[in-house]
């Protein structure tokens, strides 16, 4: 067995790296900062995202019908990780809602969206959970009435992250009023520019103050979106109609793997390792500690466990096969791993890690205080630890639901 990547591999990995070094600027850096705190995109950070388009580094592994290069999912990895890595850009795979586009869409839908999606021009937030339901999904309430060739939309989605600026909502609705749990339920991908949507803010523990660039999880706002009468064309249907729940998991599943879920974890990790190795107030002191060593050295081990993971989930979605557990797999190492290591960090710095930015003694800007505040929510979204739990034993191996009798 070899983990190691090939000559052509490492290849690309330099050029992203040259690249990098020539074109993030600290003009670029300013721009990206301001773009996570909600202000917009600059015209740097727009025509470097051009550039990168144009290499063909945002959907490398896509077919090259609907805009990719016909290459690699772990092509694909590489160029995710170095820009997460360098300046927490997040570059590939056309954003939450593109993959379960390319599983379920019709030709026409995947020519109509994938491409715009891999140029940034349009990009979903997702619509599942509501007031009610989140972990029980199935009992979800939004209704999607058919009224001859087109649908009407009523109902309240909620922590629909990203909703203010997103194009389209991917959203999970009942087009079967008489159906119960997942039956009669479908996705519709709806132009949020469509008459009779609000949204309205729920502001995060990360909004005050706003967490500083380089925060694992800096989700200031996420959101409450309402549909009166909404209507759409029944064009935007995806997928067939009642097939809904299918292809959200379809979807759910190639969003829980890759390399952002890896790194926002793995990340943690490796800041507390760069703070221990650079020359910051304390840090000479805590790096001959055994007791720090150790730690460290922990968590470094598991950081590399929550790698193959991904690794191993990339290389069947390269093989074209189905995730039955190992997404869910992922979803459980990888926030269980970020949650342990921002306590371990804050068992390192004492009483210096809750000290946010705006504080004259914060550690590194005070990232490690929003990283402690924000680990726990990675365990919650898309599908909770305690779930993926039991997608594991279900699927993964062959257990009975709970509650139930084998046989
Ligand atoms: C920051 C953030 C961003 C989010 N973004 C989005 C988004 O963009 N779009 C979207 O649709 N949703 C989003 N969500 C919602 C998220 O998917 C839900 O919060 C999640 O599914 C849990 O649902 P809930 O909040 O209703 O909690 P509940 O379902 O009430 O669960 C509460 C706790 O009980 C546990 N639990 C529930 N049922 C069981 C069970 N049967 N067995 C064992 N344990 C159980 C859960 O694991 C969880 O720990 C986001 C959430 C957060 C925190």
């Amino acid at each position: 067995m070899n983990f190691a990547y090939t000559e052509e591999e490492e290849g690309l990995r330099r050029e992203v790296q040259a690249f990098i070094k020539e074109n993030i600027t600290d003009e670029i850096r300013r721009e990206l900062a301001d773009a996570h705190a909600g202000k917009g995109k600059g015209p740097h950070l727009t025509r470097l995202q051009e550039e990168i388009c144009a290499r063909g580094w945002l959907a490398i592994s896509w077919p090259r019908e609907y805009g990719g290069q016909g290459g690699t999912r772990i092509a694909q990895y590489i160029v995710e990780e170095e820009f997460l890595r360098a300046c927490d850009m997040r570059v590939g795979g056309g954003g939450s809602g593109a993959p379960a586009i390319l599983a379920s869409g019709t030709d026409e839908q995947k020519r109509r969206y994938l491409p715009d999606a891999m140029r940034l021009k349009i990009s979903f937030c997702l619509g599942f959970s509501e007031p009610h339901c989140g972990t029980d999904l199935a009992g979800l309430r939004c209704r999607a009435t058919r009224q001859g060739d087109k649908y009407v939309v009523n109902g309240q989605k909620i922590y629909t992250t990203n909703a203010q600026n997103a194009t389209h909502i991917f959203l999970l609705a009942r087009t079967d009023p008489e159906s119960r749990r997942q039956a009669g339920l479908s996705v519709l991908l709806i132009p949020m520019s469509t008459p009779g949507i609000t949204v309205r803010p729920l502001w995060t523990i990360q909004n005050d103050p706003r967490a500083p660039v380089n925060t694992t999880y800096a989700e200031p706002r996420t959101n409450e979106v309402f549909f009166d009468n909404v209507e759409v064309p029944a064009s935007c249907l995806l997928g067939e109609e009642g097939d809904g729940w299918n292809v959200t998991q379809r979807g759910l599943n190639l969003d829980r793997v890759g390399s952002w879920r890896y790194l926002a974890s793995v990340r943690r990790t490796e800041d507390i390792v760069n703070y221990l190795n650079g020359d910051g107030p304390g840090a000479a002191e805590r790096r001959g500690d055994p007791r720090v060593r150790d730690k460290v050295a922990d968590l470094w081990t598991e950081a590399q466990m929550c790698r193959l993971m991904t690794m191993r989930s990339m290389s069947i979605e390269a093989r074209g096969g189905q995730f039955a557990y190992e997404g869910a797999g992922e979803k459980v190492t990888g926030p269980e791993h970020g949650v342990r290591a921002t306590e371990a960090i804050s068992q390192i710095l004492g009483p210096y890690a809750q000290l946010m930015n705006g504080s004259a003694h914060a550690v590194q800007s005070g990232v490690f205080a929003h990283n402690l505040l924000g680990a726990f929510q990675s365990t919650v979204n898309h599908g909770s630890i305690q779930v993926m739990r039991d997608q594991i034993a279900r699927k993964g191996l062959g257990m009975p639901r709970p509650g139930r009798r084998p046989g």
